[in-house]
């Protein structure tokens, strides 16, 4: 922490395009396809709750912790680095230099493991400081357990809010409906729509990740 701007990022959907499934749901299947099949059938299951929209906080972490458990750092490496190749050379620049003048975090209800190893993969970890969301730890058995730090919509807001003490100015940028509270809480809230969907949210909203640092990076030259 050492520049006078912090900039929060959501994570699935924001720093990467949906096509068609998210970190989570890819860790899911990957776990899935090393099992039988009354896993694989209560993976698909999940996932397709998930999609759908109709599983919210605790109801989602809970099975998904539990379809995880075996899950390893080499399977979070694999679904880091196949969402990883949705950025463009260009998109990681922008990333980069807006770390030059802004301190970057991630606020997410995901999971850190899958945002860290994302972003090792892009060469971008040093430029993130801070990185909040759930997190799989491992016993000696090496079976997972989740430890949730931001576990809805109104805990990003807050975890933004903590970051005032230290910050004059926060800008922030998701892409759903969960990153409201975080956008309405900054001083500018940008929403990327990397599929040109047809939904609309009452923010400022970009197509790219390029022309959202862009934006983001005019907005503190002119604050
Ligand atoms: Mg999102």
């Amino acid at each position: 922490m050492s520049k006078r701007a912090c900039i929060t990022f959501d994570f699935d959907g924001t720093l990467y395009p949906i096509a068609p499934y998210d970190s989570e749901q890819r860790l899911i299947r990957k776990v899935a396809s090393t099992k039988g099949t009354l896993f694989k059938q209560r993976a698909k299951r999940l996932i397709l709750q998930d999609q759908k929209g109709t599983l919210i906080g605790d109801a989602f972490h809970k099975r998904y912790a539990d379809l995880v458990r075996t899950a390893n750092a080499g399977m979070i490496d694999e679904v880091a680095r196949d969402i990883s190749l949705f950025l463009s050379t260009e998109d990681i620049h922008a990333l980069a230099s807006l770390g030059n003048i802004a301190d970057l975090a991630v606020l997410t209800c995901g999971t850190e493991n899958l945002v860290e190893s994302f972003l090792q993969q892009i060469g971008l970890k040093q430029h993130f400081f801070l990185i909040r969301g759930k997190r799989l730890v491992w016993d000696e058995a090496g079976r997972a357990r989740m430890v949730v730090d931001i576990n809805e919509p109104q805990a990003k807001a807050k975890a933004l809010e903590q970051l005032r003490r230290d910050y004059p100015t926060i800008l922030a940028v998701g892409d759903g409906p969960t990153d409201i509270p975080m956008l309405k809480a900054a001083d500018l809230g940008l929403v990327i729509n990397w599929n040109q969907s047809q939904r609309a949210y009452p923010f400022e909203t970009h197509t790219s990740l390029a022309d959202v640092c862009s934006r983001l990076a005019s907005y503190l030259a002119s604050a």
